[in-house]
């Protein structure tokens, strides 16, 4: 199961989600949100589906950025997870990291959550698969009408960026969870083949 946890900044705007994978005994965190403040809003969300903190194993980082690694030395402390983050991105964040992760790697947990590297946004960027969801972090935006991919002056290589998006292609999922905007629990297959399309014929 998916939990989406939305965090604000000052307690108003919304900025990047975090991500609860989970079944009955464990949950895996998808991002860490900003600050403190976010990491205590998963240890609430970890509540609010019957899990202590110390069942939260591992705290997955979809990228280096501030409003997804800024929480995660926090939720550390208040729930002991390991972290990890695609090599690529890991030197930023020092020594709270505790696994660095390659392309193709599958986590052993829930399931298995795979890891797709898809640089360009940052050298690090990764999309995680479990299941039939996709989780991709800053990867893709969910628009209200379809999926887009970041602004390009979010992105270290917005180049590099649209090519990564290919690589999603090859996979099969249903479910797109992003960190900004609207997740597709539905069709999000449909959704980001629509987009290479668009972005196809703009090239
Ligand atoms: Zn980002």
């Amino acid at each position: 199961m998916i939990k989406a946890v939305q965090h604000r900044l000052l307690g108003l705007f919304k900025i990047a989600k975090s991500f609860l994978i989970y079944d009955e005994e464990i949950a895996v965190a998808v991002d860490a949100g900003h600050s403190r403040w976010c990491a205590k809003r998963i240890v609430e969300a970890l509540r609010e589906v019957g899990l202590t903190p110390g069942d939260l194993k591992l705290c997955i980082l979809t990228h280096r950025h501030w409003d997804h690694s800024g929480g995660v030395r926090a939720l550390k402390e208040m729930t002991g997870c390991e972290v990890a983050i695609h090599e690529g991105d890991a030197e930023a964040l020092g020594n709270v990291i505790d696994h660095r992760l390659r392309d193709g790697e599958v986590i052993p947990l829930l399931g298995g959550i795979r890891v797709i590297h898809v640089p360009g946004h940052t050298p690090g960027s990764i999309c995680l698969l479990q299941g039939d969801s996709l989780i991709v972090g800053d990867a893709l935006i969910g628009g209200r009408r379809g999926l887009k991919p970041p602004a390009s002056i979010y992105c270290d290589d917005y180049e590099e960026a649209l090519r990564s998006l290919e690589r999603l292609k090859s996979l099969d999922f249903e479910a797109v969870y992003v960190s900004h905007g609207v997740d597709r629990v539905k069709g999000g297959k449909e959704a980001l083949i629509e987009l290479l399309n668009r972005l196809g014929s703009a090239s």
